[in-house]
């Protein structure tokens, strides 16, 4: 595990990582837990807040946005979720994917996985920070 603020420290001057670096698309710096055949699970190598058991989860095939997954991607992602609660041993977890048609760190999709529990006031108080700086820039 390493520290979240290298990879803050590596993304400092770039808008987002393209496909001819893209860590995803190689196997370097990972933390594989298992490879399913159209998807693998990692760990994150930068987690959020030092979370142990932050996973990532990937298709191969370096796409941007989960409208691009094809069927038998797709197919394959009950029994990785199957996986999943096992690998957190029944614990809750929650998920989420940044997916955007905009702007991303990496652009190849990934789906991110954390034990514990992600309180709708966490959520809430998030999106009164965007909500603040969308305003600040008059974008809404
Ligand atoms: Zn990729």
């Amino acid at each position: 595990m390493k520290d979240r603020n290298i990879w803050l420290e590596k993304m400092k001057d770039k808008e987002s990582i393209w496909i001819e670096d893209c860590p995803f698309c190689k196997d370097e710096e990972e933390t594989l837990i298992k490879k399913f055949k159209y998807w693998k699970l990692i760990k994150n190598l930068y987690p959020y807040n030092w979370i142990n058991k932050h996973l990532l989860l990937i298709p191969y095939r370096h796409i941007e946005h989960t409208k691009f997954l094809n069927n038998k991607e797709l197919s394959e992602l009950p029994e990785i979720y199957e996986f999943i609660e096992k690998f957190f041993k029944w614990m809750n977890y929650f998920s989420f994917i940044r997916e955007t048609n905009w702007w991303k760190s990496v652009k190849h999709i990934h789906y991110h996985f954390l034990p514990g529990i992600l309180f709708s006031n966490s959520v809430e108080w998030i999106l009164k920070q965007q909500h603040e700086l969308l305003k600040e820039n008059q974008k809404i």
